[in-house]
């Protein structure tokens, strides 16, 4: 029960140094070459920083919760 036409992708993001998450759906002649690079143009840097430190953040709490136990 997949939407069909929608796909993931892991751009590699050379300001953030990391790859993203990307899902996109694409016309089938779409050249997703040229809609990558446009996705890592456009990327947004400081959100993604920040998401990446908030994960990093919820990790570190969770490992102190445990090692209470
Ligand atoms: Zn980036």
């Amino acid at each position: 029960m997949a939407i069909p036409n929608v796909k993931r992708f892991r751009p590699f993001c050379p300001t953030c140094n990391d790859s993203f998450t990307l899902m996109a759906v694409l016309p089938q002649q779409a050249n997703v070459d040229a809609y990558l690079a446009d996705a890592v143009a456009r990327h947004d840097h400081k959100a993604f920083g920040d998401q990446k430190a908030a994960m990093n953040k919820v990790r570190v709490g969770q490992q102190k919760q445990q090692k209470k136990k």
